[in-house]
């Protein structure tokens, strides 16, 4: 008899927590189109090439241009973080790798409108540059220093909350009424915080995030993500 193929389609959430089931939100288009009209990413090994030497990793069913990213949602989702498919999606295209193992996208963009959940991306990035990457080097800064400050809780949070980073994290500054400039996480490896938040006193601009600065055999990589619609 041949295999049923069956698909769990998870409820969907409203804003103001009405939950519709799953079926009828897939139907009733509630769950919108998961990716962008426009987007470009550099090419890279999605599916195993057979006469890349990257690629014969038996690990991963994925090629060598996934590895990281593959292994970066998989540890995000022992964190608590439960991604719709376009958020994986981007953070894949954001940490797509060559066959070199350097990052296949020097820059990496996200423009999306606010309350949509880009923060998450830059979340699990932050947290996978400190602790599934060992990045040396991670600065996040926002228009204002207390969005980039609120920015910093929520990764804190993450970390405090699961006993596996909290014991991993030397050091944590947090925002004082005499440092409203920058906070930061300090990992065993590093000499000084490793992931920075900052940003201006006064309202200025859109947010930017550059960093992170490279791991051993990376290039650097930096990110934009737009904070105004
Ligand atoms: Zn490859």
């Amino acid at each position: 008899m041949p295999a049923i193929g069956l698909q769990v389609v998870p409820d969907f959430i409203l804003p103001g927590g009405i939950s519709v089931a799953g079926q009828q939100a897939v139907l009733r288009g509630l769950t919108g189109t998961q990716q962008p009209r426009f987007w470009t990413a550099p090419p890279r090994h999605r599916d195993k090439d057979p006469a890349c030497p990257a690629c014969r990793n038996d690990d991963y069913s994925c090629g060598c241009g996934d590895y990281q990213s593959a292994e970066l949602l998989d540890w995000a989702a022992n964190f608590g973080y439960d991604l719709d498919e376009w958020q994986e999606w981007w953070l894949a295209e954001a940490t797509g790798t060559n066959p070199d193992g350097k990052w296949a996208a020097f820059e990496n963009y996200l423009v999306v409108s606010r309350q949509n959940g880009k923060n998450q991306c830059l979340e699990v990035r932050e947290l996978g540059g400190l602790f599934v990457f060992g990045e040396k080097m991670i600065i996040h800064t926002a228009h204002e220093f207390k969005a980039a400050a609120e920015h910093f809780r929520r990764v804190r949070d993450v970390v405090t909350g699961y006993d596996e980073l909290r014991k991993r994290v030397k050091s944590v500054t947090p925002p004082t009424a005499t440092r409203r400039s920058s906070c930061g996480l300090r990992p065993p490896w590093s000499s000084g915080p490793a992931a920075r938040w900052s940003g201006s006193r006064s309202p200025r601009g859109c947010g930017s995030w550059p960093g992170p600065g490279a791991p051993a055999g990376r290039s650097r990589q930096t990110a934009l993500c737009m904070t105004r619609p």
